[in-house]
């Protein structure tokens, strides 16, 4: 058996003195009080964080083998599932019943509870993350008790404890508020990186779900514009092309990771030619247009490893938060080979979701997994940070308890109840004592 934990990036590595992959929830209840004292036990999902939030010391958990769906309310279009659900088994899970997740970000490796308890979120004005769908929630507390959170009973409640970190307990089912299953149509183009900030607001009203991608030391955006479609409903200027196997394999993988990865390779072998490479990047992901079901849209091959900070800031600060990058990164001299992603989505009213209390614009910058990010993302920080950023709490970012208390309305409550449920931190680790004390 695997004694090593590892996340996706490879940053964050860990040697527990155990590991565990509970069958039931009973089981996973039963290891909880069955914790000899002193010991903690840390849940973990897909492993996609590129912080340490997952990691733990001396136990972790795996909820793999928790997985499928639990109910369904067909009424309210709403699912409840078990926790350790992967995002790419749900499509399957819900097409019997015809509905499907409201949103999704771009890849589909997370469980259910890793993407809500980090507020993982996709794009869209009208959309919340994750976390802002979620109706329902029951986790495994520190006594190894079933505690169970609706949003038809206790809302407020609800909204506390979504976005956790597994800092309050296992989380074993997730109820989520689906949607009908629909369509995308995909309009994927190129912009003047002034002209998409310049107009951000306006564009990602316009459009159910846009997002654009900036290559430094380009003026060019990639902009996706996607539009919501009932399946069968004819599109708004006629059918785009079919998109066949071939050409989606094309896209994806060539284009979007082979190629990727050779300029990735050449511009760390000789710096001087990221900006050449990266103009070159941005006219290979050309203009296309294209419609599949949602889940094939959102969600994309992500195989070249890299790290990433993310931040959400007031939706009207962001187009200028990303021209002082913009600014910070032309004055450093630095060489950077990795878009930036941006991103909109709604508000929420989610405790510690990065979008609680006001719409977002989401500003996401990485570097190759070979490249030291701290040489990078700390400096970008002061920026994000003095828009009243709050970083994605899967990402990574330097902010401490104090820092974020003065970002989150609810922090102390959030705190307050850990300190209620967890006295002893049973769910605790290095990382979460420096997140909440
Ligand atoms: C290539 C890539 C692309 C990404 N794209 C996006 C994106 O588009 N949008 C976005 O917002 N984020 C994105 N992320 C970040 C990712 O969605 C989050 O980090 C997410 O938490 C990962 O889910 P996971 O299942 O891997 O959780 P893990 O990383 O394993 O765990 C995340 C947190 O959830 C907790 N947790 C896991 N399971 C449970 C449980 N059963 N009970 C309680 N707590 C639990 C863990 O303890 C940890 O604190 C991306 C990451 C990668 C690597």
């Amino acid at each position: 058996m695997n004694r090593t934990f590892t996340n996706w990036s490879g940053s964050v590595t860990t040697t527990p003195d155990a590991f565990h992959y509970p069958a039931t929830v009973t089981e996973v209840a039963e290891l909880v009080r069955g914790l000899p004292a002193g010991h903690s036990i840390r849940p973990f999902g897909g492993a996609h964080s590129f912080t340490p939030c997952a990691a733990g010391e001396s136990n972790m958990l795996s909820l793999d083998k928790l997985s499928g769906v639990v109910s369904v309310d067909r009424e309210r279009k709403r699912v409840r599932f078990l926790a350790g659900t992967r995002l790419h088994a749900v499509p399957t899970l819900l097409a019997p019943f015809g509905l499907a997740l409201a949103n999704q970000g771009d890849i589909d490796a997370q469980s259910l509870a890793g993407a809500v308890s980090t507020s993982t979120h996709g794009t869209g004005i009208d959309f919340t993350g994750f976390a802002g769908t979620v109706t329902g929630l029951s986790l495994i507390d520190a006594t190894g008790t079933l505690r169970e959170y609706s949003i038809d009973t206790d809302p407020e409640m609800l909204r506390l404890v979504a976005v956790s970190l597994g800092a309050l307990g296992i989380v074993v089912e997730v109820e989520m508020q689906c949607v009908d299953a629909f369509d995308l149509l995909a309009v994927e183009s190129t912009a003047n990186i002034d002209d998409v900030l310049d107009t951000w607001e306006e564009r990602t009203r316009a459009v159910d779900h846009f997002e654009a991608f900036w290559f430094p030391h380009t003026d060019t955006a990639m902009i996706k514009n996607n539009t919501r479609l009932a399946p069968g409903a004819p599109a708004p200027d006629g059918e785009p092309p079919s998109r066949s196997w071939l050409t989606r394999t094309i896209e994806e993988e060539v284009v979007g990771n082979g190629v990727f990865a050779a300029a990735l390779a050449l511009a760390r072998t000789v710096p001087s030619t990221t900006p050449f490479l990266n103009g070159v990047a941005v006219k290979a992901m050309g203009a296309k247009s294209y419609r599949s079901r949602a889940h094939d849209v959102f969600a994309t091959p992500r195989r070249v490893r890299f790290h990433e900070m993310e931040y959400a800031v007031d939706l009207e600060a962001g187009p200028d938060t990303v021209k002082e990058i913009r600014a910070e990164i032309d004055r450093r001299g630095w060489m950077i080979p990795f878009p930036l992603e941006l991103r909109s989505t709604a508000a929420d009213d989610v405790a510690l979701s990065t979008s609680t209390g006001r719409e977002s614009m989401y500003i996401a910058v990485h570097v190759p997994k070979a490249t030291d990010p701290n040489d990078y993302f700390p400096v970008l920080e002061p920026i994000l940070r003095a828009a009243g950023g709050r970083p994605h709490w899967g990402k990574m970012h330097t902010m401490q308890r104090d820092d974020l208390l003065a970002v989150y309305p609810r922090f102390d409550e959030f705190c307050a109840l850990r300190e209620e449920m967890d006295p002893q931190r049973r769910f605790g680790s290095e990382y979460l004592r420096r997140m909440f004390g």
